[in-house]
């Protein structure tokens, strides 16, 4: 029977295939195999090829670019999914699925089908690069620097690029890094001399040579959790690529880079609070199953009314983080203003996550801290979502921001 309101949460018939083949998946491929590769630290090579076969690398890409043309709210569903299975594989996707949403929005014709297609397939993999060794939060800040150099022979106009950048998220297996560095040394407000370049390289390879001379990867930063996908520095020493690898081309996306990248975050927002709801929901599973299974004083504590309200907060945690993420999605599919919702989306989601994980481990007692245990590798995970697409902090600022303007008397 039709409700007064749509839920956030229905989903249309082909909204719930999809989810059920990707929760399917989770069950049967990543779940089951996520210890193992936590544990060794190692690229999930044989789960990424699946997901390859799934069609997972081309969610949004447009269908004449061979993607499946589906939408930011179907897309935070998918990756719900994967995250309830290990947020690792989300990650995999994500910086792929920000490069191609750059593409689609401001790349040019060229860049789209050079680019898209083999995207689509997972063929080529994107990275995304903002932070530095200086700075995460402050993108205004940014120091790594392009600046032109003269064409030489039959070269076509090239910039070179100088600097090093930090916590690359697939930053040795991708094939293209959507960078921002600084073009403009003068510019005021800083964030104006910022220019997104599509910059190529070896996938797999440290110290590129050839064309991509200048362009190393140093070994992946060791990290608490989210283990598998490596996080890296780049390092660009004398790396040369054309002006028409910036984004957009030269005429149009030189000193463009800021606003590009932070509409691309706001998505990436939406994204990671999908995350939050995926881990959440994994962790209100295991605690709902353990509670019931392990016994104290003569029943299961599941019996314990104080263990109930820890399921009744972690339950009502994740309905509102997935409403709230929910609709960040369709508002900015629906073309609306989101960047209140998606920071509200990202801010209460990943808070969630920390929360519900927290929660669960709780009430595993001590097995919670044995790695025998899913919830241990939850625990380590979890916080990640604070940190990237921006602090919980910096939601609060933006947020905060974003309504005096929205309010203004
Ligand atoms: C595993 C991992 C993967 C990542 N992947 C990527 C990636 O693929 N690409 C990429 O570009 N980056 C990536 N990042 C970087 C991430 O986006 C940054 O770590 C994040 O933006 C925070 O920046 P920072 O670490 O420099 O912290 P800082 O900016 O130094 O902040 C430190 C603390 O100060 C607070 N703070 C800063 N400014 C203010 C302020 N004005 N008011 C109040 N508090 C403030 C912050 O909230 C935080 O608590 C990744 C990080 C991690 C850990």
């Amino acid at each position: 029977m039709a409700t007064a309101t749509t839920p956030y949460t229905e989903k249309t018939d082909e909204q719930k295939a999809i989810c059920e083949m990707v929760h399917q998946f989770a069950d049967e491929q990543i779940i089951p195999n996520a210890e193992h590769y936590d544990h060794e630290d190692e690229f999930p090579e044989p789960i990424v090829e699946q997901m390859k076969e799934l069609g997972l690398f081309g969610v949004t890409i447009p269908e004449e670019y061979g993607g499946m043309g589906l939408d930011l709210t179907t897309y935070a569903m998918i990756v719900e999914e994967l995250s309830r299975g290990w947020i690792s594989i989300s990650g995999i996707v994500n910086t792929h699925f920000i490069g191609s949403y750059l593409l689609m929005k401001f790349g040019t014709d060229e860049q789209k089908h050079k680019y898209l297609p083999r995207m689509a397939t997972g063929e080529i993999r994107a990275a995304f690069s903002l932070s530095e060794p200086e700075l995460g939060s402050d993108v205004a800040a940014i120091k790594t620097a392009a600046k032109k150099v003269d064409s030489t022979g039959d070269r076509p106009a090239e910039y070179e690029i100088n600097g090093t950048k930090m916590w690359v998220t697939n930053g040795l297996r991708s094939s293209v890094v959507f960078v921002l560095v600084r073009t403009d040394p003068g510019a005021e407000p800083k964030h104006r001399g910022l220019t997104c370049f599509i910059a190529e390289k070896e996938p797999g390879v440290a110290q590129n040579t050839g064309d991509y001379q200048g362009f190393n990867v140093p070994p992946q930063i060791k990290k608490l959790g989210y283990k598998g996908v490596e996080s890296t520095e780049l390092v660009f020493d004398g790396y040369r690529t054309p002006a028409d690898s910036i984004l957009g081309g030269e005429e149009a996306g030189l000193n463009r880079g800021f606003a590009q990248m932070m509409d691309a975050l706001e998505l990436g927002r939406v994204n990671v609070a999908a995350r939050g709801v995926g881990i959440a929901q994994r962790a209100l599973e295991l605690a709902l199953k353990y509670s019931q299974e392990r016994r104290a004083f003569g029943k299961p504590i599941a019996e314990h009314q104080a263990i109930q309200f820890k399921l009744a907060d972690m339950a009502t945690q994740v309905e509102a983080a997935r409403l709230l993420t929910q609709r960040a999605a369709r508002l900015k599919d629906a073309g609306e203003r989101s960047d209140i919702e998606a920071g509200m989306a990202k801010l209460f989601a990943s808070e969630a996550g920390r929360f519900c994980v927290e929660e669960s481990f709780r009430i595993h007692g001590g097995y919670g801290y044995s790695k025998e245990y899913e919830i241990e590798r939850l625990y380590r995970d979890a916080p990640l979502l604070l940190i990237g697409e921006g602090t919980s902090e910096i939601q609060r600022m933006v947020i905060g921001r974003k309504l005096l303007q929205r309010h203004k008397i």
